[in-house]
């Protein structure tokens, strides 16, 4: 089912998370962080109010753009495929109560990973989360503790300050991962080499899939 008017039936429905402005969805493979190489299905969620100036899905940014999907289709449509496992992102998925979405992929033996600045409130059941937090609209201090993965896009080298902070913040068995931001990969990558090198508790990630050009 595809809504394309917002009515309030659809906003206690938005509320309850059976629907979902959703940007797209599509199977493919994990390019980025601890499960790189990995097929999934990837759920984009339209909405973010943290703009990151070098953001590559700023067509997500405005929610009222995407159609409202019914959360059921996109789980069925999720369920289709070998791979029993969902990458939520966005956007910022977590402008929205994804407690509804999270038990439906469950039902279906679903492993469900998400990708998420912090900025908005904890909901859903993850098995695991990868924070990425951005300077302009920090993390809650509940992700902290919750994420698995730590990301930090990395523009500059006064980024690894940022990216120090929130090491500091999360769980000791969480992985770090410094990301070199695309558009600056040629000049960051170096510095990023030289860092990881000098404090080996990081590892990089690159936008593999970027790479492998598939999205
Ligand atoms: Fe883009 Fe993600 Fe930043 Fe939102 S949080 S502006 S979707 S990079």
């Amino acid at each position: 089912m595809t809504v394309s008017v917002k009515n309030t039936s659809d906003e206690e429905l938005m509320e309850k998370g059976e629907l979902l402005p959703i940007v797209e969805d599509f199977y493919t493979i994990q390019g980025e962080g601890y499960h790189t190489g990995k097929a999934a299905y990837f759920i984009r969620i339209g909405g973010c109010d943290v703009g990151c100036s070098w953001c590559d899905s700023k067509v997500s940014w405005n929610p009222d753009v995407h159609p409202l999907v019914s959360t059921n289709d996109v789980i069925k449509r999720a369920s289709e495929y070998p791979a029993k496992a969902v990458v939520v992102t966005g956007g910022e998925p977590l402008m929205y109560n994804l407690d509804y979405l999270c038990r439906g992929l469950k039902d279906k033996d679903i492993q469900t990973f998400i990708e998420t600045s912090g900025s908005h409130p904890f909901s859903g059941e993850w098995d695991w989360v990868c924070l990425s937090p951005k300077k302009q609209s920090p993390p809650l201090e509940e992700f902290y503790s919750k994420a698995d993965e730590l990301k930090v896009i990395i523009m500059n080298e006064e980024d690894l300050q940022w990216a120090e902070e929130n090491a500091e913040k999360v769980n000791h068995d969480c992985l770090l991962y410094l990301q070199p931001e695309w558009s600056h990969f040629k000049t960051i990558i170096p510095v990023l080499v030289d860092y990881v090198k000098q404090h080996p508790k990081w590892l990089i990630s690159l936008q593999s899939h970027k790479f492998m050009r598939i999205p």
